[in-house]
């Protein structure tokens, strides 16, 4: 229910507009292909996916698997549905201490994330510390603390504008000697100098490797759903600074560009893991694909 309230923006922009369309047009013609391209393409999912999305259509239609519009809804439902189908979606909490590295931009909700995702595992039993290898704003290991004390687990942090490498040998060494089941390690998200950044993310690398050669065994990337495409832009560039093994698309609450989950796949190739769909601690789940869909399309 509460993921249906949140994509209810998305639902309008999106699959009520091609409700409209469909009680307009009986046929599945090229004009009708037309309107609901650009329905398509105004909904976030970009260009690529829209292009295949509607090339479905047309090859359903041909082959009369799709013979009036009002089949167009539930084909599109059950043809996203199987995109968004990913093996790698779980997070697997094997390893001991499974370490996961979280990177993206100041402000699209990694510290937030970081939290939820402590509670998460924290509420299924599993010891969680934190990392705060966000060294460089003040505010950020502040931030990580509190959110690391709301969910019971332990944070390892340094004075501001501390080496982050140092704070994540400490927090390896840490998690290793007190038997942590899961380390979240926080980065800085200063995507304006990309060299700054690749180097900074490299060096964390190594440090983790040097404890724990497997690790990180996750990356995973923080989005900003209200950014649209721009979260494509951004999902680039740290696919080429760092090993992203998934995505957590935050912010999918009150915005209409959900449709970006389907980009994110198809143009990126990456698993969305998890979403935010509000500012509490308990707004966060993993994401599954049949529920996504069945919230944008029932
Ligand atoms: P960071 O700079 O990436 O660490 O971002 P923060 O975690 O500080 O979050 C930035 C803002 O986004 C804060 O006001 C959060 O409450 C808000 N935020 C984070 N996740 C979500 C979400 O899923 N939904 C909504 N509505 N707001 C969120």
């Amino acid at each position: 229910e509460r993921l249906k309230d949140g994509l209810s923006k998305t639902r309008r922009n999106f699959t009520d507009r091609i409700e409209e369309l469909v009680g307009m047009s009986a046929k599945v013609d090229e004009d009708f292909l037309e309107e609901l391209e650009m329905i398509l393409l105004s909904g976030d999912v970009g260009v690529k996916t829209t292009e295949k999305l509607i090339d479905a259509v047309r090859q359903a239609a041909k082959k009369k698997e799709i013979e009036g519009t009002e089949q167009v809804m539930p084909f599109l439902k059950k043809y996203i549905a199987e995109m968004l189908q990913d093996e790698g979606q779980r997070t697997r909490i094997g390893a001991k201490p499974t370490v996961i590295l979280v990177v993206g931009v100041n402000g699209v909700g990694k510290t937030t994330t970081i939290g939820k995702l402590a509670n998460y595992f924290h509420l299924f039993k599993y010891k969680v510390m934190l990392a705060a290898g966000d060294t460089f704003r003040a505010a950020a290991a502040e931030q990580l603390q509190i959110w690391g004390e709301r969910a019971g687990c332990e944070v390892i942090r340094h004075e501001e504008g501390a080496d982050p490498a140092a704070v994540v040998f400490d927090a390896v060494k840490a998690a290793i000697a007190r038997n942590v089941d899961v380390l979240f390690i926080d980065t800085a998200g200063r995507l304006h100098n990309k060299t700054n950044l690749m180097n900074e993310l490299e060096k964390v690398h190594r440090i983790i490797k040097r404890e724990i050669p497997e690790a990180p065994h996750e990356t995973f990337l923080v989005l900003d759903a209200t950014t649209g495409q721009n979260a494509i832009n951004q999902a680039k560039v740290f696919m080429e600074t760092a090993n992203v093994t998934g995505v957590v698309l935050t912010k999918l609450d009150g915005t209409a560009k959900g449709g970006v989950v389907i980009a994110i796949k198809e143009e990126l190739g990456l698993p969305v893991k998890w979403i935010g769909v509000g500012e509490g601690i308990m707004d966060f789940r993993p994401f599954e694909a049949d529920k996504f869909v069945d919230a944008l399309f029932d």
